[in-house]
This record gives structure tokens, C-alpha cells and sequence, in this order.
């Protein structure tokens, strides 16, 4: 098995590709295959060197390595001498018409009822024509010829499919300035470095038709490769999903404090019936397959990959976070406070509510009580029991109890209505920082 993920550098990732990522390289894992790397950077114009440090970047952040990596700005000779061989066989032709010309022609075509695809004028151009427009400066732009026939396939995740080519345009496989389209470019690298699967998505199955023609005319074997397209994701409200909103772009995410391996379960859980386990690549490549995804698309809903991320967070051991907190943060405030945090940085502002200043909240009710606290604070060591010490005697001293007792405290204390446990917490606190925030808020 070869296969390859095929980002171009033309933006960020998005949570699309990501999947589509993760599907490719579980496989690839899971099969002992080879994972391919391909920059489709042939659009010079919009291609950036930084979106390919990016992809780059994110693909390892989500736990993704690849066994080789391709530029396609690098083979330009292969395309070129690809496109040489369809010219010769007639399938690769010249045409000349303008942006405008064709815009008419399609207008035309509308207005008669048909389909506005390309009529092939440009076949019935004679030698002559040609070379006196080229003469005159005028550079084509070079067509496939499709066959006039269906391309079927049996599709990884859609089942059988098939794209009847008679109803396309010959595609536009070599731009005027003599610059290759993915199109063609892509037909050329999966055949020439032996791709046995193409994992994409939904969106390229009218490609996978033309392409396959194109693979065909190339002296490919038609059933060299499998193809399986992933149905697309939409948002929580069953619409696109949009990068213009940057909420589901990876850099986004990982800059929001999400961990990879609540993306990554989530992702590969998507349009399966299987619920969501967060979890890396490595972890889910053994059991990956894509037979489980659906044929329908799939909803991403930031909510649901959050609580997976909370999820996954509230089962973290110790040792799996342990330099990641902040100094001098331990075994037990990671235990306290791991099933209070949505992200992971939140752990630093409860480190603050330990080690850091806080501004008290009390209400001129709870003075008293606060007084009574102050009084009765017990004397160092603390451990687990003198919470529920201290707070016993108290509840027996000002006949409060449950949430007219604890309320209070905490936010004394933290500064905070919810939180962790203050059994684990207020030991954390020591006596002095608890003395001087409970008499602060006591008025
Ligand atoms: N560059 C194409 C894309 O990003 C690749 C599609 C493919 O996998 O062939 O959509």
C-alpha cells in the first residue's frame, strides 16, 4: 500500500484536511504501507512557502509522520514530458479561446437548454490557424480529450460510483503560461510513484473520473488503484464548514489550547457509529478502517470535540502532564484540578489560585462566618482531613451547612464559585495564604 496526503500550500490546514490526513496515514500504518507527503504547489501564484512550514507543522502536531515528501514544483520536467505523451496520442490539444469567448459559449449554451460544457471548437482549428495565431503571439492553453464513455469505480467508502464523461468539459490540463493544473499533475505523480490507494475527499469524485481517464491515457492500469472519498464535513447546523472562520483551522485550535489527541479521536470518529475516544494517530491505526465511515456527510461540532478534549483531560496521569505544569505544581493539584478545566492552560490559572494573588469575593452576610473562619483556622500541617475538620467545627459553631457553608469559603479562598476540591486545594494554599485572603474578605 502507497499513499499519499496532498495538501496545497495555498492556507492552513482545516479540520477537513486533518481528517483526511489521519485516514491516509492510519492506513498506511495499519497495512505497513508507505505514507506519502505531496505538496500540490504547482499554482505558483498562490502557493506560499509558510503554508508549507505550516503543514508541515501541524501534520506533526497531530501526531503524524510521513516516509517521504514530494514538491511538485520539483517534477516539472515529468509533467512536462507526460503532457508530450498525450499531445502525440492526440489526447492533449491546443486551445485558444479567451475567458470571454468561452463565458459566451456557455451563455449560449444555457440559453438553448444545454449543457454549458465546451464544445471542442478548438479541435476543428486547422494547422495553419494554429501556427498563424501562435505567430501572432497568442500562447494556448492545452485540453484532455475525455472518452465518451462512464469511468466506474468501486469506491472505499461510497460504494460503486461512476462519472459519466461525456457530460464534462474537456478539462484545461496545461494553463496558457505553460503552467500544469493538479488535474494533471496529480494523475502523473500517483502513477508514477505507484499510489495504490487515493483517500480524499468527496469533493474530488468528479476528478477521480476525469483523472482516472487521464491515468488510463497515460498507460495506466485501470484498476492500479483504489480510490475512497470521505464525505465531507459540515458545521453543527448541517452547513459548509467555512476556514474563513478560522474556528476549525489547526493552527486555531492549537493555539486555543485543544489537545491532539481529542482532535484526532474525534476526527476519526466522525461519520462512524463508534463513539469518540480521544487518542493519537499511533494509537488508532491498528483498528482503522474506513469501511466504518458513512456515506452521508458528518458534523463537527466544536461543542462535542471540546467535551472529548475535557474528557480526555479529566483521565490524564500525572506523568503524562508533569513538565508541562507550572513549577512546583504536583501530583495532587493535578489530580484536584484536571476535571475542571475545558482546556489545558486553564491549569495555570488555578495554579494562580494557589500560589498566586486572587481578589476574595464575600457578601457582608458571610462576614461572619468569615470571622468565625479566621478564628478557627487550624495550625499547620494540614493534609486531606483538615478541610473537613475545620469546616465540621464550623458547621457545629454557626449552625450553616452545605452550600451556606462551603459557598462562602471557596470564594474566600479562590476567588471562585466552582473549582476544585478544597480538600486537596486548601493544604495547596497553606495556612498563610489562607489567613490573609480570608481576612481580606471579612471585611
Ligand atoms: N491538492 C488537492 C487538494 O488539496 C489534493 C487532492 C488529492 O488528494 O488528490 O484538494
Amino acid at each position: 500500500m502507497k499513499v499519499r496526503f496532498a495538501p496545497s500550500p495555498t492556507g492552513l490546514l482545516h479540520v477537513g484536511n486533518a481528517r483526511i490526513a489521519i485516514a491516509n496515514w492510519c492506513l498506511a500504518r495499519r497495512h505497513g504501507g508507505h505514507f506519502l507527503l505531496r505538496l500540490d504547489d504547482t499554482d505558483t501564484e498562490r502557493s506560499k512557502p509558510e503554508y508549507a512550514q505550516a503543514i508541515e507543522e501541524d501534520l506533526r502536531w497531530l501526531g503524524l509522520d510521513w516516509d517521504g515528501m514530494v514538491r511538485q514544483t520539483d517534477r516539472l520536467a515529468r509533467y512536462a514530458a507526460a503532457a508530450e505523451v498525450l499531445k502525440k496520442s492526440g489526447r492533449l490539444y491546443p486551445c485558444l479561446e479567451t475567458e470571454e469567448e468561452l463565458a459566451f459559449k456557455r451563455e449560449q449554451r444555457q440559453k438553448q437548454g444545454r449543457p454549458p460544457i465546451y464544445d471542442r471548437a478548438a479541435l476543428k482549428m486547422t494547422k495553419e490557424q494554429l501556427d498563424r495565431a501562435l505567430a501572432n503571439g497568442k500562447s494556448p492553453h492545452w485540453r484532455f480529450k475525455l472518452s465518451h464513455t462512464s469511468v466506474e469505480w468501486q469506491d472505499g467508502v461510497l460504494g460503486r460510483r461512476s462519472v459519466k464523461l461525456p457530460s464534462l468539459s474537456d478539462p484545461v490540463l496545461i494553463r496558457a503560461d505553460g503552467s500544469f493544473l493538479y488535474t494533471f499533475t496529480s494523475v502523473v505523480d500517483d502513477l508514477e510513484m505507484g499510489i495504490t490507494d487515493v483517500i480524499r475527499g468527496e469533493d474530488h469524485v468528479t476528478n477521480t473520473g476525469i483523472q482516472l481517464d487521464i491515468f488510463t491515457a497515460l498507460g495506466g492500469k485501470g484498476d492500479a488503484m483504489r480510490f475512497a472519498h470521505l464525505p465531507l464535513l459540515t458545521d453543527s447546523d448541517g452547513g459548509p464548514l467555512s476556514k474563513r472562520t478560522g474556528a476549525v483551522g489547526l493552527r486555531q485550535l492549537r493555539r486555543d489550547g485543544i489537545e491532539p489527541a481529542a482532535l484526532v479521536g474525534y476526527l476519526a470518529a466522525l461519520g462512524t457509529s463508534g463513539d469518540p475516544v480521544a487518542a493519537m494517530p499511533a494509537e488508532l491505526a491498528p483498528g482503522y478502517e474506513l469501511s466504518r465511515v458513512s456515506h452521508s456527510s458528518a458534523r463537527f461540532d466544536l461543542k462535542q470535540m471540546l467535551a472529548l478534549n475535557r474528557k480526555h483531560l479529566h483521565g490524564l496521569p500525572f506523568a503524562a502532564v508533569q513538565a508541562l505544569l507550572p513549577e512546583g505544581a504536583g501530583e495532587d493539584f493535578w489530580l484536584a484540578v484536571r476535571g475542571n478545566v475545558d482546556l489545558f492552560r486553564e491549569t495555570r490559572d488555578w495554579w494562580d489560585v494557589v500560589a498566586g494573588t486572587i481578589v476574595p469575593l464575600a457578601d457582608a452576610a458571610d462576614h461572619d462566618l468569615l470571622r468565625a473562619a479566621i478564628e478557627t483556622l487550624p495550625e499547620e500541617p494540614w493534609d486531606e482531613a483538615t478541610w473537613p475538620a475545620w469546616t465540621g467545627a464550623l458547621a457545629a459553631s454557626t449552625g450553616r451547612k452545605g452550600r451556606t457553608l462551603y459557598l462562602p469559603l471557596r470564594r474566600a479562598l479562590t476567588g471562585e464559585d466552582h473549582g476544585p476540591d478544597l480538600k486537596v486545594f486548601l493544604p495547596l494554599i497553606g495556612r498563610e495564604r489562607a489567613l490573609k485572603r480570608l481576612t481580606l474578605a471579612a471585611g
